[in-house]
């Protein structure tokens, strides 16, 4: 035993820091943050900051969504706005038919995205 006295040494004093253990194979970024898919609301680790959804074909099944219901909404708001300035008494009572079928569109949208767990779609930033 007596030996062994001699070549002891002393431990160094360790901080918490050195007592962080790095598992092989982690990433040494540190990972982002979860969110939730734009499309189907489950939670995803995002490989980039400004990503939305889950997978690409969220992505898509999101934009093709979003494209056919802007062409819809167009359509009914474009008549809606035209013939609100015409000069006849019907065209304006048509007008107000297009107003209703825009808030019926908007309204089923609603019903629908939130029956699928969909965010609702991104605010537009200069209203
Ligand atoms: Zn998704």
């Amino acid at each position: 035993m007596g030996r062994f006295k001699d070549e002891m040494i002393e431990a160094p004093d360790f901080t918490e820091e050195d007592m962080v253990i790095e598992i092989a194979g982690e990433p040494k970024t540190r990972a982002r943050p979860l969110k939730h898919c734009a499309e189907c609301g489950m939670e995803y680790r995002p490989s980039a900051n400004n990503n939305r959804f889950c997978s690409n074909q969220h992505r898509k099944d999101y934009n093709n969504r979003e494209a056919l219901r802007g062409a819809q909404l167009l359509r009914v708001a474009y008549h809606h706005r035209r013939l609100a300035s015409g000069s006849t008494p019907e065209e304006r009572k048509d007008s107000g038919a297009y107003l209703s079928a825009m808030s019926r569109l908007l309204d089923g949208w609603i019903r629908e995205d939130m029956r699928e767990g969909r965010k609702p779609p991104i605010r537009p930033a200069d209203l």
